[in-house]
């Protein structure tokens, strides 16, 4: 059989975030990249298309606004009401992974944490497009088989073999590992931790008013909700009319069906005393990721440095770094090398 063969200086894993970010900065270094992502693995900043537009698939928030204007984009302050409904005991039993001993999500640790809370102008989809117009770098979308780091040798479903100089990865930490050949790795699963989330958006009109700076949040600590949270955006379709986002967020512990979660959500709305009319759009899909939690601390970071395999992200890092942490370590790594 006829193997196709590439060569690459760097061969970035994943057309994420991270991975746009650390081209755009490094461009002069990476004319021989490329960015090899998975086929229907999309960023969390991927959205829906939709009227003109693109959604999010998820709601996300800044601590801080400087992290975006390095990237030349602006960030508007969000008033952020957050309402705790039940206790925080019940919340903290949905939420929180086993070993772990703070329950936060992103969106509690928003209320209690941060005086401000921002974000960008522009949807992230929006965003995450415009980095990667701007980047403008070889990008091939198939699924790896292995890695041989000795080798230094990525194959390809199909059969396809590119060979590397350095690897960056922003993919999932435990399945880059679970790819690498010729290395003795038998306990991976024991290192990382993962809660799947159910995420449903439904765009519809309701009978509160929501400003285009302003975001609720219910926090759902009562056995009644199977949901976690339920956030409320202004949608920003059809201007005329009082479009709303509503994202729901379901911790997937006991593995509902998705059918089931967003029959469920639409009667949580209803106690929420949210009445949903006129819906113009329900969607829903499982991040696999919804939280992601390190059983051992840094357990191969060292093999992964041996190997020239950098990670970056949250994924790649398997740690919960913001948006702004996940900029300005790029840049900083950036500088470290000017
Ligand atoms: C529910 C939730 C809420 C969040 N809220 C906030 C917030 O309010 N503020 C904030 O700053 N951050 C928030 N985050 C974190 C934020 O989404 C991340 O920090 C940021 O999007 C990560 O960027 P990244 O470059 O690491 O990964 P991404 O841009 O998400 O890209 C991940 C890469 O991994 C690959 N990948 C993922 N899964 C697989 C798979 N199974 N197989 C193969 N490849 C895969 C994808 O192809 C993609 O290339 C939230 C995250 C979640 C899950």
């Amino acid at each position: 059989m006829l193997r196709k063969r590439r060569k690459t200086k760097t061969l970035i894993l994943g057309d994420s975030l991270s991975s746009n970010v650390y081209v755009t900065q490094d461009l002069k270094d990476l004319s021989d990249s490329i960015i090899l992502s998975w086929v229907g693995a999309p960023s969390s900043l991927d959205g829906w298309d939709f009227t003109n537009t693109c959604i999010d698939r998820l709601p996300l928030f800044l601590e801080k606004t400087e992290c975006l204007e390095y990237l030349g984009l602006e960030a508007l302050e969000v008033n952020y009401n957050y309402v705790l409904i039940g206790e925080e005991e019940s919340l903290k039993t949905k939420v929180s992974l086993l070993g772990e001993d703070t329950y936060y999500t992103w969106y509690d640790l928003f209320s209690r944490k941060y005086n401000r809370v921002y974000k960008p102008l522009l949807s992230w989809c929006q965003v995450i497009k415009i980095l990667r117009s701007k980047s403008r770098i070889p990008r091939l979308y198939a699924n790896i088989r292995s890695i041989d780091p000795s080798e230094k040798i990525v194959l390809l479903e199909g059969g396809a073999t590119i060979e590397y100089e350095n690897i960056v990865s922003s993919v999932p930490q435990d399945l880059l590992l679970s790819k690498l050949r010729g290395v003795n790795l038998e306990d991976i699963p024991t290192n990382y931790a993962y809660l799947p989330y159910s995420i449903s958006l439904i765009i519809s009109k309701i009978d509160q008013k929501i400003r285009d700076d302003e975001v609720i949040i219910y926090a759902l600590g009562r056995k009644r909700y199977i949901a976690s949270h339920a956030i409320l955006l202004k949608a920003g379709v059809n201007s005329k009319n009082n479009y709303v986002l509503i994202y729901m967020l379901t911790p997937l512990k006991q593995g509902a069906s998705k059918t089931e979660v967003l029959i469920k959500n639409l009667s949580e709305l209803k106690n929420l005393g949210i009445r949903v009319q006129d819906i113009m759009l329900i969607r829903s899909y499982v991040e696999k990721y919804g939280k992601i939690f390190r059983l051992k601390k840094d357990p191969y970071d060292k093999l992964l440095k041996e190997l020239s395999i950098k990670v970056i992200g949250r994924y790649g890092s398997w740690e919960e770094l913001s948006i702004c942490n996940i900029i300005n370590t790029v840049l900083s790594s950036r500088m470290k090398h000017d």
